[in-house]
This record gives structure tokens, C-alpha cells and sequence, in this order.
């Protein structure tokens, strides 16, 4: 192409201080000489206005040779003659061939992302905020069985059916969950959803079957290992216990003994029994048959325990619940997570001091909050308290006949109603144990007795 009025090539940027005055000029000059031309004649108006007439006919013309030179893509040469169309025509011209440029790049990104995305080996795909399919990988017709582009447009939700993938991806929670492959019998997927773009998510899908086995067997060890000491354990304490009762069966010198191992085969014992709740609950991370549960009650019920084992120690207990509020649940889960929060209130607050549980809702969901003002803990245990058999003090832990695993056991039973444990301490001040429960656990159309349920127990 030409390089005229500052254009060295047609890609290279114009430089804008070119712009044409001769057109303006030519212009002039001819207007003055008709001008003059026609005040000779004694037509200075008339000659005018000829001369103007044919000035926007030759715009017009140059106007459609731009138009129809726009219009031929292919086209790069500016229309004749030189001027300041001709420098319009550059213009355009370096715009459209920048334009070019960037979507050819843009076109190879794409093409890039495409392509390092197709070698995931995870199921990775693109939804809208309806949940429907924008792109797909070759990995999620594997292990999800959506194929691209055929299930372009399709709801996720209606291509893989499970329940708790509509729960999943209708509520877009933080965390991951695990389920089975829709396509391959005794594989296991770990879906995370994340935003992407604007109003999309990412739907990536990992296959953990080699994961969830190593779990599925260590978990197995326990259970099978906790159920074959079960049966022993029991029939050694309930001779113990016979022997302590029936004191003349056995010489008097042994009676200390027999308390220590009848107290040892209790730990062992309630150990053994916690250790199958616990592989029991890690069975599966929902409840299989959730009903509702009205934690009110099951609250007067724990408080009522906790004052047994409070006893001489005098603790005082306060419960303010609302009457009416009711999760989706399992009862007896829900009372071993709840008991295990308010007997370990008891447990690490010194004789007659506050414990405080309280069980509302408000925009985030339902809360049970569990407040003592007992020894507390330090912050940098708080991240690891509900590890298994993690105790901040072990021989305070022992001597309070704890297991270590009651904590752990309430991560689990919150897990499996999609709540979450949150823990704040400060050491000799005290400290407030909060299970947050999901508006969706909430069941809204039971009625219940009116008034808010507000009691003071005094151990
Ligand atoms: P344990 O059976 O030993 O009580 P948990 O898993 O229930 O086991 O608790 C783990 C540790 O967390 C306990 O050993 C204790 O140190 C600490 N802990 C739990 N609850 C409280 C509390 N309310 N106040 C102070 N420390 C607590």
C-alpha cells in the first residue's frame, strides 16, 4: 500500500500531525475565483452556487468510493484521489488490520487454553449461573459422561442425576464434595465448583478412587480392630465389676487394683465405643434418612446429662432456645455432637462455673452456641482440636476421662448435616463452641409451641 502523510506501512501506527489542508485550500481557491468570475459577469451568486452543487456531488462520489472500498474486505489500496479521504481510507485501514491482529491472538489463547484444558486429566467444565453447559473437556465425558458440543446448553444437573450434585451446584458452597462416577462403577469423584468469568462457575471433577480406597481400609482397620476388642472388653469389665461388688470373692489387698483395672477397662471401653461411632459416621458425609429434630428438647435432655455429670461440682447451666426450630437431622447424631460440646463445658470449667447454650437462626442459617468461662485454650491449638486423640493437655484430658475423640466426632456429625464448627478461646477466660447449620437444614413448615424456651438449670 502507499505510505503517504506519515504512514511508513499500512500496520505500523499513522502519525496524526499529517492531516490535509490542501483539499481545504483548493477549495477556497476555487470558491474566490467564482466568486470573481461571476461578479465580472454580474452572476457572483449563481456561479456560487453551480460551483458548490458540483463540490457535493464530487463529495458524495468520493463518499460512496469509500463506502464500497470499506466494504471489500480484501481491499487495502485507498480510493483515488489523494486527500484527506485518502487519509480516512489509512485510517480505517490500520484499525481494521490492528483489529485483525488481536483477534488472531485472542483466537490462539483460546485455542491454547482449549488445548491444555483437553489434556486435564480431571473433568473440567464451564457452567453459566443457571448451571448449564458452556464447554466441556474430554475428561468430563469420561468421568461424568457430558459430551461436548453436543450437551452445549444442557443443565448439568439434568445430564448427571444425583441429588446431592443439584444440592451441590444449586447452593455453590466453599468446599468439595465426593461422589460416585455416573460412569464408572467404584470410581469416586471430588467436585469443586469455583467462579469464573462473569456469572460462570468451573466445574472441575477429580477422580480420588485411589483416595477414598486407602480411607475406605484404614477406616475398615478401626472398625474391624474396635470390634473385636468390643466383645472382650466387655466381658473383663463385667467380671471386674463383680469382683468390686461382691469384695468378699477377692482378698482385700487386691481392691485398689480392681478399681484401677475396672476404671482402665471403662476408658478402653467408652474408647472402643467412640472409635465405631466414629467409622460409623465416616460411612458416608450425609445422613442417609434425615428427619426432623427438634433440638430444643434434645437440648433439655443433654443439659439434664450434663448435670449429672457436673454433680458436686456445682456448674450453672442456662439454655435459651427457640421452642420451634427444627433441622433436618439425625437425632441420636445430633445429640453425642451437642452432648460432647456441653460435657466438655463441664469438663474443663472449674466448679461452680457458667455454661451458657443457646440454639437460634437468623439470615446464615442455625447456631448452637455453647459458651463457658472455664480454663480456655490457646489459639494454636484451636486449628487442630478435632483431630483424632489431639488434646490440649494430656494429663488433664485423662484425668477428666476424656478420649480425645469427642471433638473429632462432632466435626463428623456437622459434616454430615453440611454445618461447620467454629471454636473461639482465650486461655483462663473461657470459651464459645458454635455449630453453624445451613438454612437449607431448616425445616420451616412444622408448627411447635409458641413461647421461646428459656430455662435455668443450677447443677
Ligand atoms: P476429650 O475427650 O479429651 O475431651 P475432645 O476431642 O472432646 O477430647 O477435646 C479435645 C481437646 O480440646 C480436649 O482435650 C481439651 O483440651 C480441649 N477442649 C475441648 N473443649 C474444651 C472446652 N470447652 N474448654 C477448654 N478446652 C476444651
Amino acid at each position: 500500500m502507499r505510505a503517504r502523510n506519515g504512514h511508513n506501512s499500512r500496520t505500523s501506527e499513522p502519525t496524526f500531525v499529517s492531516m490535509d489542508y490542501r483539499d481545504l485550500w483548493r477549495l477556497l481557491l476555487l470558491l474566490s475565483a467564482t466568486a470573481l468570475l461571476g461578479a465580472a459577469l454580474g452572476h457572483a451568486m449563481a456561479a456560487l452556487c453551480g460551483v458548490l452543487l458540483l463540490y457535493v456531488l464530487w463529495l458524495h462520489r468520493q463518499l460512496r468510493a469509500l463506502l464500497l472500498w470499506l466494504r471489500d474486505s480484501k481491499a487495502h489500496e485507498p480510493p483515488e484521489p489523494p486527500g484527506m479521504f485518502e487519509e480516512i481510507a489509512v485510517e480505517i485501514d490500520y484499525l481494521r488490520e490492528r483489529h485483525k491482529k488481536r483477534k488472531k491472538k485472542l483466537a490462539s489463547y483460546l485455542k491454547q487454553f482449549q488445548q491444555a484444558t483437553r489434556a486435564l486429566p480431571d473433568a473440567t467444565v464451564v457452567l453459566d449461573k443457571d448451571g448449564a453447559v458452556m464447554w466441556a473437556n474430554g475428561a468430563a465425558s469420561r468421568h461424568l459422561g457430558i459430551r461436548w458440543p453436543e450437551d452445549l446448553n444442557q443443565r448439568i444437573t439434568n445430564l448427571v442425576r444425583m441429588p446431592r450434585l443439584q444440592e451441590f451446584v444449586r447452593e455453590h458452597p466453599a468446599s468439595t464434595i465426593e461422589i460416585p462416577s455416573p460412569t464408572e462403577q467404584n470410581r469416586f469423584l471430588s467436585v469443586l465448583l469455583a467462579p469464573y468469568g462473569k456469572d460462570q462457575w468451573l466445574f472441575v471433577a477429580r477422580d480420588v478412587t485411589q483416595l477414598h480406597r486407602i480411607n475406605q481400609m484404614r477406616s475398615d482397620f478401626v472398625a474391624n480392630v474396635s470390634h473385636e476388642l468390643r466383645t472382650p472388653t466387655t466381658v473383663i469389665r463385667g467380671f471386674l465389676e463383680s469382683l468390686l461388688y461382691q469384695k468378699h470373692l477377692a482378698p482385700p489387698a487386691w481392691g485398689p487394683a480392681l478399681e484401677q483395672m475396672n476404671s482402665h477397662a471403662e476408658r478402653m471401653q467408652s474408647l472402643i465405643e467412640e472409635l465405631l461411632l466414629l467409622s460409623r459416621l465416616e460411612q458416608e458425609d450425609h445422613v442417609t434418612n434425615p428427619q426432623p429434630v427438634l433440638v430444643s428438647e434434645l437440648l433439655s435432655d443433654v443439659i439434664k446429662q450434663a448435670r449429672a455429670l457436673s454433680g458436686a461440682r456445682e456448674h450453672l447451666f442456662s439454655l435459651e432456645a427457640e421452642p420451634t426450630l427444627r433441622i433436618n437431622g439425625n437425632n441420636n447424631e445430633l445429640f453425642s455432637a451437642f452432648s460432647n460440646l456441653v460435657f466438655n463445658a463441664v469438663n474443663y470449667t472449674p466448679p461452680k462455673g457458667i455454661i451458657q447454650i443457646s440454639w437460634y437462626r437468623d439470615e446464615q442459617g442455625a447456631h448452637l452456641e455453647v459458651r463457658d468461662n472455664g480454663v480456655g485454650i490457646d489459639e494454636e491449638h484451636i486449628g487442630r482440636l478435632t483431630e483424632r486423640f489431639y488434646r490440649v493437655d494430656q494429663a488433664r484430658t485423662r484425668t477428666e476421662g476424656g478420649t480425645g475423640l469427642g471433638l473429632a466426632i462432632v466435626k463428623h456429625v456437622l459434616l454430615r448435616h453440611g454445618a461447620q464448627l467454629d471454636i473461639k478461646s482465650k486461655p483462663g477466660e473461657g470459651s464459645v463452641f458454635r455449630c453453624d447449620f445451613p438454612v437449607s437444614s431448616i425445616v420451616t413448615d412444622l408448627p411447635g409451641p409458641a413461647a421461646e424456651l428459656r430455662l435455668d438449670h443450677r447443677g
